[in-house]
């Protein structure tokens, strides 16, 4: 048997964490750039939080809070221009899985002279400043992933950063600040978090590790997915058992990366602006309908974990929650599926689907609705 595991973030989860640990940040700098979306780092209470230990420890720190949902190139270029402006010798990103990513380019971009092509690829000659995670949604699991994920507008998709200098130094999980989110994002990233899970247990890079860690997190997260109604209030309890299984999710896809459903959802998001963790949960059914031929029992597992009896209540269960209510015409899904094709993340799909393969996940999740309408390629929703 081989195996490895890495996952080289300190982990604190819970209530008040923030405050309890503040010599986590005294330990990483003394000059911090704090980088946030412009409304819910504040909303949330965790950038007063964070600012009060900062203020308590006198650690000098400024906020950027410019980054908007899907980060571009240009947008943490600016931030990491502000942290060079002050020195900063930490970064703290406060958000969803928007700002946590930016925090880690902006970490990656203070120390490195990097183009928009070396900025994926390296090499990096410093190794990036170290990141301090504070998740406001439970989905991304970016708190403990060396992923950075941007947009870039010039090749119209959205590209992965990943080193391993961007697994954040702490990540701080307080499941109050996901108190304020509406029923729709935490739907939309509940299911990125699924997506996770399920990609990472199925994906060729899989160890018995990683899928213990996958497994973990469904367990924590199918209860709360068979109980989400958007008339129901989301409980505390909920709110805290899907932190805890998006972070599971993302030490999980931190070992064995994503898979054809998320290089397919980046078209979906970059093209239509459909949210993230929707373009994934929308692929979902039709992408385990590909792979299960040669996974059967890893769905098994998969469908046991999440408490259901079979693989047709897991089918039901992501129509239920995501039903795909998306118009593609042919010249989209060829479009589409050029791109994904080149994707890293398809390389660990289990089988690797060639174009005609992602052209039919494409034309089977959207097939029902799909009617010959005027496409505006290339326009972004958002
Ligand atoms: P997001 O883009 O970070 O945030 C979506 C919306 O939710 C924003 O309008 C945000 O407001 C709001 N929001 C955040 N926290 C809130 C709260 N507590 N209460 C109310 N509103 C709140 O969404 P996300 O799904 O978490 O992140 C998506 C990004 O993460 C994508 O770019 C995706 O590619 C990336 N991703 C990264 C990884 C990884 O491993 N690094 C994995 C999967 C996905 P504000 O703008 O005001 O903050
Ligand atoms: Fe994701």
């Amino acid at each position: 048997m081989e195996c490895s595991f890495f996952m080289p973030t300190r982990v604190f989860f819970g209530k008040n964490c923030v405050e309890k640990n503040g010599t986590e940040f005294k330990r990483l700098g003394k000059s911090a750039l704090i980088v946030t979306g412009q409304r819910s780092a504040s909303a949330s209470g965790a950038l007063a939080d964070v600012t009060g230990v900062l203020k308590d420890l006198a650690i000098k720190f400024e906020v950027y809070n410019g980054i908007l949902p899907n980060p571009d190139i240009e947008n943490v270029r600016e931030a990491a221009e502000h942290a060079k402006r002050m020195k900063a010798d930490m970064i703290i990103g406060i958000g969803g899985g928007s700002p946590m990513d930016a925090a880690k380019s902006v970490a990656m971009l203070s120390v490195n002279e990097l183009d928009d092509v070396s900025l994926f690829s390296g090499p990096y000659k410093e190794w990036a400043l170290p990141v301090i995670a504070i998740p406001t949604t439970s989905g991304t699991g970016s708190e403990v992933t060396p992923y950075s994920i941007l947009t870039d507008n010039r090749n119209m998709t959205k590209k992965n950063l990943c080193h391993d200098s961007l697994f954040p130094r702490a990540a701080l999980l307080d499941p109050r600040y996901t108190e304020g989110l509406s029923y729709e994002i935490t739907l939309n990233t509940a299911v990125d978090a699924l997506s996770h899970s399920v990609e990472s247990a199925l994906s060729k890079k899989a160890t018995s590790s990683s899928l213990m860690v996958a497994m973990e997190s469904l367990k924590a997260l199918g209860p709360c997915l068979l109980n989400m109604r958007p008339d129901k209030p989301i409980e505390p309890d909920a709110r805290e058992k899907l932190l805890y299984g998006s972070m599971l999710a993302g030490m999980a896809i931190a070992q064995t990366g994503t898979t054809a459903v998320h290089a397919m959802g980046y078209c979906l998001t970059f093209f239509k602006g459909i949210e993230h963790g929707k373009a994934n949960g929308m692929l979902l059914v039709e992408y385990l309908r590909y792979v299960k031929p040669v996974n059967q029992s890893t769905i098994h597992h998969i469908v046991s974990s999440l408490g259901l009896s079979n693989f047709e209540e897991l089918e039901s269960l992501i129509h239920r929650l995501m039903p795909p209510t998306l118009c593609l015409d042919e010249k989209e899904m060829d479009m589409f599926a050029r791109q994904a094709v080149h994707a890293k993340s398809v390389e660990n799909t289990n089988p690797v689907p060639g174009y005609a393969d992602i052209v039919s996940i494409y034309k089977n999740s959207f097939d029902k609705l799909a009617v010959s309408h005027e496409s505006t390629i290339p326009s972004r929703r958002c």
